[in-house]
Parts: C-alpha cells; sequence; structure tokens
C-alpha cells in the first residue's frame, strides 16, 4: 500500500456494530420526540458567521476559539455549525414559522457539529448532536417541563440511571444583578486567575463558574449563587417548573453553579450525567432562551431545547450493556449454490416479514459461519445442506429439522415475523 491519508484529528470513522448502533440511537430518540409531538428539522451545516457570533455569543469559547470557520466567499463568511440552536432559531425567523398558528413549535434534529477542541475520549472535533427545540411567543411551563421530561425519559429508555442537574439563570435583570455582584467578587483576586477568567470577567463573568482551571476551588464553591439574585417572579417560576418535575417523578439535584457554555440562556438551564459514568461528563444539556429570536432580528419569542452528544450516548451505552439487537436470521447455503433460487425466496420472503437477514458468503464452513452469526448477534442460525433445513436458535442453542414444506410458514412461527 502507498502512503495511506488518514481522517483529521478528532473525527471518527463509523461502520460496522457501532454504525448500526448509532442508527438505532437516533431512531430511539426520533421515536420518543414524536411521542411528544416534534417534528423533525433539518438546518444546514455551514451558516453565515455573523449567525453564531450574534447568537451562540462572542463571549463563549466555543465562538472564541472553536468555530470552523471556511475561507471568506465573495462577501461571505462561513463558519460550520458549533451547535443547532441558533440555526433553527435562524430557519424559524426565515421562514416565518413564528407565524404559525399551531404553537407551541416543537422540532427535532440530528446531526454532526463542529469544534475545534483538543481532541480526547468523548471531546472530538466533529461530534453529532440530537436534540429539540420547543418555541413559543409565550412559552409556557409546562411545555419547558416537557423538554426536560424529554430529555430523562430518552436516557432512562436507552437504559441510562439519568442524574439530572437543574439551575435558574432568571431574568435579564436578575441576571444584571448577580453579574454585578460575581464581578464585585472575583475582581480582588483576578490577577491570580488564567487568562481566560481575565476576559470572562469583562466579557461574561458568568461563564467564570465554568472554568475548567479553577473548577472545584474554594473561589468559586464561595461565590455568591444565583439563586439569591433571581426577583419573585424568576424565583415563582423556578418553584413552579420543579414542581411540575416532581409531579411527573423526575429526580434532580439543584447546582446553583451551572451556568453552561452558550450565551443565550435565561431562565432554567439543565445537564444529564450517566449517574454511573459520572467520568463521561454531560451526556447532553439545555435550557431555555428568551431572547436569541429577538437578537437575531426576529420577534419576541422563548423557546426551551436541548441537546444530546451522540458519541457520549453511545459511549455510555457500551456499559449500559449491550442491547442493540443485530441480525434476526444468518443463512448458510451449503449446497454451494445449487439451491440458489429457493434460499434467495426464503431470504426475500422473511425481509418482507420486516426481518433483518443476512447470509454468509457460501465458501464459509459451518464453523466459521456459525462464529459469524456470533459476531453480527444474530438471533438464529439457518443452514442448508442435502438433508434439509437446520434452524438453530442461538440463545437456547436448541436445534430443529425442518424440510421444504411450508417452510417460511414453519420459520415465521419459530423466529417471530415483524409484520406478520
Ligand atoms: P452543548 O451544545 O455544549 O451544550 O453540548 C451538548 C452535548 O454535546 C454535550 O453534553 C456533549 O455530550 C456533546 N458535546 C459537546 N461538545 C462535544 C465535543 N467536542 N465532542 C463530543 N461531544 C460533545
Amino acid at each position: 500500500m502507498g502512503n495511506i491519508i488518514s481522517k483529521p484529528r478528532g473525527t471518527v470513522d463509523l461502520f460496522g456494530i457501532s454504525a448500526d448502533r448509532y442508527q438505532d440511537l437516533v431512531l430511539t430518540l426520533d421515536r420518543a420526540a414524536r411521542c411528544y409531538g416534534a417534528l423533525p428539522i433539518a438546518v444546514p451545516t455551514f451558516e453565515e458567521s455573523k449567525l453564531f457570533k450574534r447568537g451562540v455569543g462572542e463571549s463563549t469559547d466555543i465562538v472564541n476559539k472553536e468555530t470552523f470557520d471556511l475561507a471568506p466567499k465573495g462577501d461571505h463568511s462561513y463558519t460550520l455549525r458549533p451547535e443547532f440552536t441558533a440555526g433553527i432559531t435562524r430557519a424559524v425567523i426565515e421562514n416565518k414559522l413564528y407565524a404559525s398558528p399551531d404553537l407551541p413549535l416543537k422540532f427535532y434534529y440530528s446531526g454532526s457539529a463542529f469544534r475545534y477542541e483538543r481532541p480526547q475520549a468523548g471531546r472530538l472535533r466533529e461530534f453529532h448532536q440530537w436534540g429539540v427545540e420547543f418555541l413559543d411567543a409565550d412559552l409556557d411551563l409546562s411545555t419547558t417541563a416537557e423538554a426536560i421530561a424529554l430529555m430523562v425519559d430518552q436516557a432512562k429508555m436507552l437504559g441510562i440511571k439519568p442524574q439530572l442537574k437543574i439551575n435558574y439563570l432568571g431574568s435579564a435583570a436578575s441576571r444584571a444583578r448577580y453579574r454585578a455582584a460575581l464581578v464585585d467578587y472575583f475582581e480582588p483576586h483576578i490577577d491570580a486567575m488564567c487568562e481566560d477568567c481575565r476576559h470572562r470577567l469583562k466579557t461574561n463573568p458568568l461563564r467564570i463558574l465554568d472554568c475548567k482551571v479553577i473548577a472545584d476551588h474554594p473561589l468559586v464553591e464561595q461565590a455568591p449563587a444565583i439563586t439569591d439574585f433571581l426577583d419573585h417572579e424568576d424565583q415563582e417560576s423556578y418553584h413552579r417548573l420543579l414542581a411540575i418535575l416532581e409531579a411527573l417523578g423526575i429526580e434532580y439535584l439543584s447546582d446553583n453553579r451551572l451556568v453552561r457554555g452558550l450565551d443565550y440562556y435565561t431562565g432554567v438551564v439543565f445537564e444529564l450525567c450517566d449517574e454511573s459514568q459520572p467520568e463521561l461528563g454531560a451526556l447532553g444539556g439545555g435550557g431555555r432562551y428568551d431572547g436569541l429570536m429577538k437578537t437575531l432580528g426576529g420577534p419576541e419569542f422563548a423557546g426551551v431545547g436541548f441537546s444530546f452528544g451522540l458519541e457520549r450516548l453511545l459511549l455510555a451505552l457500551a456499559d449500559a450493556g449491550e442491547k442493540t439487537p443485530g441480525l434476526d436470521l444468518l443463512l448458510l447455503d451449503l449446497s454451494r449454490g445449487a439451491e440458489e433460487r429457493e434460499l434467495a425466496v426464503i431470504k426475500h420472503d422473511l425481509r418482507l416479514r420486516g426481518l433483518r437477514v443476512a447470509a454468509a458468503n457460501c465458501h464459509k464452513a459451518l464453523g466459521g459461519a456459525l462464529k459469524m452469526a456470533d459476531r453480527l448477534k444474530a438471533r438464529f442460525f439457518l443452514f442448508k445442506d442435502e438433508s434439509g433445513y437446520h434452524l438453530k436458535d442461538l440463545s437456547s442453542r436448541e436445534q430443529h429439522e425442518l424440510g421444504t414444506e411450508l417452510l417460511i410458514e414453519k420459520l415465521l412461527v419459530l423466529i417471530g415475523g415483524k409484520n406478520a
């Protein structure tokens, strides 16, 4: 082989069982979102750079140092999306979806996002997100709670034990008071803090609480808490929201240091981890953003959304047990092609019943094909030799001898047809 070209750092090739699990994961998440009346939305992979500068915020790490900016084309500068909320909000404004009589708007999405971060386990430069955005002129608390409930439902459906952290950032006025208190608090210590934090003190002091350099530092632990700066209306909304979550049986941890890495959040913010694998970090997070639509030139419209990182979810699921079923049936033709038409018909009939059926290469020996069935997580193995058909149940290891008469019907009874 000559000179091989490798994939860029921080990207992955997805194939085989992992690709299968990825597809399955997206389908499971989609199905749950549909139960909440959400519809799919797709937006461009790249947008005008100014969308993210204005939308995500110039003081965030994501826009400040992590964007993939494309070479300018004429008068336009484009950036690969680092997240979806800004693009979806732009789409709602541009297509006047806010004028729909059917509010709230409820969207779900999935696809790649790009951030120029230092690659490590669970941190890539091209990764994939699955998320929702619920939007309304007057977004009620029960719709806000639905976004959180959906995220928790989905984690449970996947076999993850969710640990939900929640905080309330409050209205613009509450945040302004909190901001001022943080500046007063951190200013005397600023010389001892990292360069990013010195910058954050001026641009967005809330983000100091999220600093990786001084995480767990007493200075951060003893910093003023946002909850002490919420006005009466904010406090009431937060309590009502928590009461809805409690009524839904959703457990949460109040974390008044949780600020999240994007500038647009206003009210509730939340993050979900796997309780049994906290070292994986947040599997997903989100919050409410009441000012984003206005910032991007649209009407007064509020939103709530969250996104899961799909690679992180897959990492978590690898330990939550291999739940993804593989094939329903692997078939081996030991007649070496003599019965190719009959076998073609069997595979076709079973596939039309919704079963996942594959055939081993016809030069494979019985032992090799059985190992292949195990690797592909097949439930059943069928082989044909001169004495007839033999069906092996790979979980019970029971074997059934079958003649050609009513073969499909017998197979369906034993395997269980999906659309039968
Ligand atoms: P965020 O948009 O920053 O709230 O991220 C939402 C989720 O996306 C996180 O909880 C992670 O699971 C995932 N995520 C964010 N950045 C990365 C990255 N660089 N690589 C892989 N997953 C990421």
